[in-house]
């Protein structure tokens, strides 16, 4: 068998053939780990395609040296020294030959770039650099621009109901906005800041034949969307998710009483400790407390203390009114809510109540259109996971490309 025969049963160097083979062992002055270096010849009379035009070219202008990782072959890593051809088309000029394995101006190879890109979806920059002797900025470049071919630009026709949330990008400091169509759960868009003027780029994107088809939106009562979401959606109806009603309840309401409730006992050590340790107890969904003790350890707190007690119940109970499908039926429900809590004598209940009475319009709109906003806890958490992944990202593009990435969508 030929050396170009075996390379090209081994899926290698399609219109190139093996020269030299090297090999460099790490130490002081080498590399970290072994290196094999191959050097790639073009094969004579082999076809060639201008990457401007796509035409096969009969003659070549030159060759240039470059050097370009491939993936590791048995213990060491490979490095190749491509003779990369130009082709002389006649319609371009002097033009880098079009490969299927090697991207114009690339230092890895495609296969290489896509185990980066795949192994990049799940660990974090740093591990994957290490694993194949890349550096951060090496494979950060490569990810990114892995994702901006194969995600390509966001297909907006035939989308009816959107979910908006905002994100902090640095903790506290900077904000990003991302949307998405909840029926198929894909990311449309992601964006800087959580401001009208900062999402309107999505909504002129949308344009207005497309934005007349949106009949709903789903958001948390505090976003300033909802202002810019009339303005260009004449048919939408803002719909506040549950999701976002709880966690707000959980912080203005659950964390307060909890508080105010470990300072009423100050002097009773113990006791303030079981009341200040709960806030993961009172906070999670009941169905999801697996442990036996913790179901004990609740139940014990509750019945101890009758305002978290009494917190606590209406939390569930408001989780209720999403589960309507009519709205006569949520509106008496709410109402029977409303006076629970109104009579309760906690006063951030009460507070809580009053204001959640302002938004009743854009909760009970739910009933109408009921979307799955579990699907904004999800976003929220994967994003949360990518961050952390990160390690913090400085490049607010590739972070964006990494939330397209992991909402690609169901059913497309
Ligand atoms: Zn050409």
């Amino acid at each position: 068998m030929s050396i170009e025969e075996l390379t090209a049963l081994l899926g290698g160097w399609k219109g190139y053939t093996l020269g030299t083979v090297g090999r460099v062992e790490p130490g002081q002055h080498g590399p970290t780990l072994p290196e094999v270096h191959l050097e790639l010849h073009p094969v004579r009379d082999h076809p060639r395609v201008c990457s401007g035009c796509g035409k096969t070219c009969r003659s070549i202008h030159d060759t240039a040296e470059r050097w370009v990782d491939d993936l590791p072959i048995f213990d060491a890593m490979t490095r190749l020294l491509v003779h990369r051809v130009r082709v002389a088309c006649p319609d371009c000029g002097p033009k880098v030959e079009k490969l299927d394995w090697l991207e114009p101006y690339a230092r890895v190879t495609t296969r290489m770039a896509r185990s980066v890109a795949q192994l990049c979806r799940v660990l974090p920059i740093k591990h994957v650099a290490d694993y194949f002797g890349l550096n951060w900025k090496t494979v950060k470049k490569i990810d990114k621009a892995w994702l901006t071919r194969t995600l390509g630009p966001v297909d907006l026709d035939g989308v009816t109901k959107l979910a908006m949330d905002e994100f902090a990008i640095q903790k506290g400091h900077r904000y990003a906005t991302v949307v998405i169509d909840p029926n198929c759960k894909r990311v449309l868009w992601v964006g800087r800041g959580r401001s009208r003027e900062e999402v309107r780029p999505f909504f002129e994107l949308l344009g207005p034949e497309r934005c007349k088809r949106i009949v709903a939106v789903a958001m948390d009562m505090n976003a300033a969307y909802d202002l810019e979401v009339r303005e260009h959606c004449p048919n939408a109806e803002v719909v506040y998710d549950l999701f976002h009603v709880v966690a707000k309840y959980g912080r203005e309401v659950v964390d307060r009483v909890r508080v105010d409730e470990a300072n009423k006992v100050k002097d009773d050590k113990p006791a303030r400790k079981v009341i200040k340790g709960s806030r993961w107890l009172l906070l999670r969904n009941a169905d999801n407390i697996e442990k036996e003790q913790d179901r004990i350890r609740l139940a014990e707190l509750l019945k101890a203390n009758r305002k978290l007690a009494a917190v606590y119940v209406l939390k569930d109970d408001l989780k209720e009114l999403w589960f309507y499908r009519h709205v006569g039926y949520a509106k008496q429900f709410w109402d029977e809510w409303y006076g629970r809590a109104i009579r309760s004598r906690i006063d951030p209940l009460k507070r809580f109540a009053g204001k959640l009475k302002g938004y009743l319009p854009g909760i009970l709109s739910h009933c109408r259109f009921p979307l799955n906003t579990s699907v904004l806890e999800g976003i929220n958490n994967k994003i949360k996971v990518i961050k952390r992944m990160a390690y913090g990202y400085r490049d607010d593009a590739y972070f964006f490309l990494k939330i397209r990435q992991a909402f690609p969508g169901v059913g497309r």
